[in-house]
């Protein structure tokens, strides 16, 4: 059982709230990246006081085919937080302790708190983007994951371009290093390795498909997506360009996440949200007004 320190606030919870996602169980309290200190419970892996997050994955079989094989997002049995079971939106939230993970303490809850699902999400997505070392990444839709995510790539060397609606979620990516900002359905200048979907806009996905270079991958990072347009083979898909999604997370991706973030110059910009505004925080997401991390406290 954790003390919520803090619970960022996703475009996952947005989805929950207003039915584009079927809540699992009637009344469920969303918000799954909470940081929190250990209160009790019994658990063995960690001890009263230790501060630990909580991610969307909060369960797996451990048997099935997709468990075994090290990709237990893909399991069939799999629960989420805030979803299955009750999230952080809460002045306490329990958590299964092997899917917890141990956080730093040198660092604010409020900062930690996006890393839980904005991160991992998106390091998952810089995963299944194939980019290579120092290679030309795209990015569409300029959120909270994005804006980690591009942080975390740009950290190891490449190139960052970026193409987003509203001019905060602009400046933002300009003020973190993107050298190329433009409208999503603008072409980047130089063709791309690599290419992440942040927006949840399945319109955006043949621009992205037509900005990577031949070979090039295009991910699909979110967990709802409004439908994607005809694909036309020669100038989307030929040329052997890959077009992935990507399916929650595993508890490695998470693991390894906050290992680079312990060494790599990886920060939120975060927007403190006081727990009864939380409504109206998910508006601002709703409506695109809400530039960085939105973090409940
Ligand atoms: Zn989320
Ligand atoms: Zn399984």
């Amino acid at each position: 059982m954790v003390k919520v320190e803090a619970c960022g606030i996703c475009r996952t919870d947005l989805h929950l709230c207003e039915g584009d996602l079927e809540p699992r169980r009637p009344g469920v309290v969303p918000g799954h990246q909470v940081v929190g200190l250990v209160v009790g419970g019994g658990a063995e892996r960690f001890a009263p006081g230790d501060r630990v997050g909580i991610a969307w994955l909060r369960g797996t079989c451990g048997v099935c085919e997709f468990c075994r094989a090290g990709s237990e997002n893909l399991c069939p049995r799999s629960s989420y937080t805030g979803w299955d079971a009750d999230g952080g939106f809460a002045e306490y939230a329990v958590v299964p302790q092997d899917y917890a993970y141990a956080l730093p303490t040198d660092r604010s809850a409020v900062e930690l708190a996006p890393f839980l699902c904005a991160g991992i999400i998106g390091y998952r997505s810089l995963l299944r983007a194939n980019l290579p070392p120092g290679g030309r990444l795209g990015i569409y839709g300029f959120g909270s994951s994005a804006h980690l995510t591009a942080q975390l790539a740009t950290a190891q060397g490449a190139e960052l371009f970026v193409m987003t609606r509203g001019e905060r979620n602009r400046e933002l990516a300009r003020s973190l290093g993107a050298g190329y900002v433009g409208e999503t359905a603008d072409r980047p200048p130089v063709p791309l390795d690599s290419a992440i979907v942040f927006a949840p806009a399945g319109d955006v996905v043949p621009y992205a498909l037509e900005a990577v270079k031949p070979g090039g991958t295009v991910a699909v990072a979110g967990i709802h997506l409004s439908d994607v347009p005809v694909l036309n083979y020669e100038r989307h898909l030929f040329h052997e360009r890959d077009l992935r999604s990507v399916t929650a997370n595993t508890r490695r991706d998470g693991e390894e996440l906050f290992r680079l973030v312990e060494r790599l110059p990886v920060s939120a910009h975060t927007t403190v949200v006081p727990f009864a505004e939380v409504d109206r925080a998910l508006s601002d997401v709703a409506h695109g007004r809400a530039a960085g991390s939105l973090v409940a406290v």
